[in-house]
């Protein structure tokens, strides 16, 4: 039976590589790398080498015969993908018609012409490593990382929640790349606080900025200075013990918990609240959040959508995971009551009927005293109810979802009552001092990595991670991103590009 990629895929390609026979899709020369939300084995292709299981920083990858049952979805998952019809991007391909580039050849650089070049890495999360680790592979280039933190690989470490066991195994191959002769980490040393930009600058011949977007979007409606309001990130932050997180305190006495927002941070926050406290203690969770979670009183999470299912931003594989996972998982019939699919890929098809398998599994309720997760959709939030500066709830409005996915407020109002309401509506970037700054989309202003003020180039200053492309997309996502970076780098460094005229 055929290899299959499952719910750890990071997206970080190292499996392409590794395949003799070209069978894992689409690779990062492929027009749907950036958006696809994991990578497929087809499985009329795959000659069961076995060589990506070992090329796979995150166990992803397992054969056929051998996934255990939680797991057993994805092999429908990848060879849906390579079915009857293929897409790249909007175009639809019949398989026998299917483009296949070439495989991509695995090179190695020849070492810069330009002489010895010491670069100046700020931040340690996944962008920062993989740019480290392209960095190093040219023989006279050395990299000095600055950490503010006394613990390295951002949110590799403080992000990805601790039952996603496989995919934290990534900070292996960052411990990796850290053991590097030519490479330095510098732990809490915080650019701006303890070091400035300009000084960075003077001890090296090129800084890259890979300091994340460690905010939250700000959900801009009445009642959010409540008490028992607060963002994802904090929750996220403090049930992984960052230490910007560590004194904070969450009430999880009320039954009832809403999270506005249904992207894969808001799945992992469910989870983690729905979760049995029993199994979260053998994980890498904040013992102060493991404590609280044994006493909490909740038995249902909200997560709530103001479009419709068919425009949710949870993916694939993190909804497989959730509905495998073994907590009660449910959707409202009439959400995905004539809701049409024709206009969808597979991707999104196959979340709807899974969407339709949830609403159709009997209820659980709270006198099971089971804690349940429950999807709403088409309710836009219009303010935090409160009482005395607590939460005492959320109201909604409802929204009709028309066929392109936008949704219009139709002022029928729903309240719903919960103890504490959570926000998972997206990181946001802050600004550099000393650097252009994009206020709306939270980055740093480039051009391929090359930091820009207006249309000129910051000479010797690059961007990488979600500081340079906005918090989208997976650790490995960060691999081909600051590949292109280092890329822009060498590009300059050989045309003498990297002081100011
Ligand atoms: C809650 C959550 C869960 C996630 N789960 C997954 C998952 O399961 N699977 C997956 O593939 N992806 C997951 N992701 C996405 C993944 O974590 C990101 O793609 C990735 O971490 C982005 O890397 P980055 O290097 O750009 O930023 P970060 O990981 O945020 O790293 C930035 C680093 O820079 C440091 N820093 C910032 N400013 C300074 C300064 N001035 N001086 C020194 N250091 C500084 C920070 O302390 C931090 O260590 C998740 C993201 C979040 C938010
Ligand atoms: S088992 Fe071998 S042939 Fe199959 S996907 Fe993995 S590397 Fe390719
Ligand atoms: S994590 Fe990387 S190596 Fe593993 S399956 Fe996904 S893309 Fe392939």
């Amino acid at each position: 039976m055929p290899h299959v990629v499952t719910q750890a895929c990071c997206g970080d390609a190292s499996c392409v590589y590794a395949c003799p026979v070209n069978c894992i899709h689409p690779t990062p020369d492929e027009p749907d790398f950036g958006t696809a939300e994991m990578l497929y084995i087809d499985p009329s292709t795959c000659v069961d080498c076995g060589a990506c299981v070992t090329a796979c920083p995150v166990g992803a990858i397992a054969p056929g015969h051998r996934l255990p049952e939680d797991q057993r979805r994805f092999t429908e998952v990848n060879a849906a993908q390579y079915g009857e019809n293929l897409f790249v991007g909007d175009v639809r391909f019949p398989v026998n018609m299917a483009k296949r580039l070439p495989l991509a050849p695995v090179s190695t650089p020849a070492p810069l012409r330009a002489g010895p070049q010491h670069v100046a890495i700020v931040g340690s999360g996944p962008s920062a490593m993989y740019a480290a680790d392209e960095l190093l592979r040219l023989p006279n280039v050395s990299v000095t990382v600055y950490e503010r933190l006394s613990l390295p690989f951002g949110l590799a470490r403080f992000g990805v929640a601790p039952d996603h066991t496989a995919t934290r195994t990534v900070m292996k191959l960052f411990d990796d790349i850290a053991r590097h002769e030519r490479l330095r980490i510098l732990l809490n040393v915080e650019i701006g606080r303890d070091l400035t930009l300009d000084e960075l600058r003077e001890r090296h011949d090129a800084v890259f900025w890979a300091g994340g977007a460690p905010t939250d979007r700000p959900l801009r409606i009445p009642g959010t200075d409540a008490h028992g309001f607060a963002a994802a990130t904090s929750l996220v932050g403090w049930y992984n013990d960052h230490p910007d997180f560590a004194d904070r305190r969450f009430d999880l006495s009320g039954e009832r918990v809403v999270v506005i927002g249904n992207g894969n941070v808001a799945l992992d926050v469910a989870r983690i609240l729905a979760a049995d406290p029993a199994a979260l203690a053998a994980t890498t969770i904040s013992p102060t959040a493991l404590e609280a979670l044994q006493h909490k009183k909740i038995r249902e999470i909200l997560v709530v959508g103001r479009r419709g299912p068919r425009e949710a931003a949870f993916t694939l594989p993190e909804l497989i995971g959730l509905a495998e996972s073994g907590i009660s998982v449910h959707a409202d019939p009439a959400d995905l009551a004539g809701v049409d699919t024709s206009a969808s890929d597979i991707t999104e098809r196959e979340k709807l009927a899974l969407l339709r398998e949830l609403a159709e599994r009997p209820p659980v309720g709270s006198e099971d005293g089971a804690v349940r997760i429950r999807f709403a959709f088409g309710l836009a939030p219009h303010e935090i109810r409160t009482d005395d500066g607590r939460v005492t709830g959320v109201r909604f409005e409802r929204t009709a979802v028309a066929a392109d996915g936008t949704a219009t407020p139709t002022g029928e109002i729903v309240d719903v009552d919960a103890g504490l309401v959570l926000s998972a509506i997206g990181y946001h970037g802050v600004a550099v001092p000393g650097l252009p700054f994009d206020p709306k989309r939270g980055v740093i202003p480039n051009d391929d990595g090359r930091v820009m003020d207006g249309d000129i180039p910051v000479a010797g200053v690059y961007v990488t991670g979600w500081i340079k492309r906005g918090p989208t997309g997976f650790i490995g996502t960060n691999k081909t991103d600051s590949a292109q970076t280092v890329a822009s780098w060498r590009h300059d460094v050989e045309a003498g590009l990297l002081t100011a005229p």
